[in-house]
């Protein structure tokens, strides 16, 4: 049976995007979500979890930053599922560090996975849905793509980037009921921020107005807003999911 939804989460395996694909996971819907590190033990829980709620699930593994390997992977979708309805830009990795002490070989490879990422993903889902004249793109930016953030200068700039591209796709693929937009979490309690200390988390908390650091499935809730049919007539926007710490 063929699913009447086909929905990508990149880096879906975990944190925000593993809530988002649990958010998007429906009987009418064929997930794939990709990641680019998770051993196959890791990935177990992760199955067990989605595939008894969706019509299929596939996992992939290829790096964003891979521009072959992405046209490959989506034209692949394309070609088992004959449609392609939302594309969740998910995959992210900060690479920080001070901007004097930064190497180019750092900066490259965060603008290669952070917006590098988005935009051949991007590219690909859409050669998709402008034949099937419909689809939905999300791209996971970041607070810190309006505010800035020491020690994440190649990260806050991709994730810039990331606003950019949002606004300017949206433009272009508009006319064939495409719309593409961004949400942009603040703190996010997953394995990416448990890397920072607690000192850190606990100053940054305490300047969130509401005291907490968001969960995953907050963002979710934004990400499949932007996919519902309610959302149809909105494009070329970011949604901040911050606690109201950026207004
Ligand atoms: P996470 O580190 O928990 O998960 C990242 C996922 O992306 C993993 O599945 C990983 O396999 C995948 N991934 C990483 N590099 C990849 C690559 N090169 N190719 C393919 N997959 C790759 O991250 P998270 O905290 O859930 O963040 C998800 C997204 O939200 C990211 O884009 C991140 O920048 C953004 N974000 C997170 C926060 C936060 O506080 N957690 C804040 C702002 C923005």
């Amino acid at each position: 049976m063929s699913a009447e939804r086909v929905v990508v989460v990149t880096g879906g395996t975990r944190g925000i995007g593993l809530a988002t694909a649990k958010r998007f996971a429906s009987p009418e819907t064929a997930l794939v979500i990709t990641h680019v590190r998770e051993a196959g033990p890791e990935l177990e829980p992760v199955k067990a979890a989605l595939e008894p709620l969706c019509a299929s699930l596939e996992i992939e593994r290829w790096s964003v930053g891979d521009s072959e390997a992405v046209t490959a992977s989506m034209t692949g979708v394309a070609k088992r599922h004959g449609r392609l309805d939302v594309l969740v830009n998910n995959a992210g990795a900060p690479k920080d560090g001070l901007s004097v002490m930064m190497s180019d070989e750092t900066f490259r490879s965060a603008i290669e996975i952070n917006l590098l990422g988005v935009f051949f993903c991007s590219r690909a889902a859409a050669k998709i849905m402008l034949k099937q004249r419909h689809g939905r793109i999300i791209n996971l930016a970041s607070m810190v793509a309006f505010t800035g953030n020491a020690g994440q200068p190649s990260y806050s700039a991709a994730k810039a980037g990331v606003v950019g591209l949002t606004k300017t796709m949206a433009l272009e693929l508009a006319s064939r009921s495409i719309t593409v937009n961004a949400v942009a979490p603040g703190l996010i309690a997953t394995d990416m921020t448990a890397a920072l200390g607690d000192k850190l988390k606990e100053a940054m908390i305490a300047k969130i107005p509401l005291r907490a650091p968001g969960r995953p499935e907050d963002v979710a809730e934004a990400v499949a807003f932007l996919a519902s049919p309610g959302a149809a007539y909105i494009t070329g926007q970011v949604i901040h999911v911050n606690g109201g710490l950026y207004m």
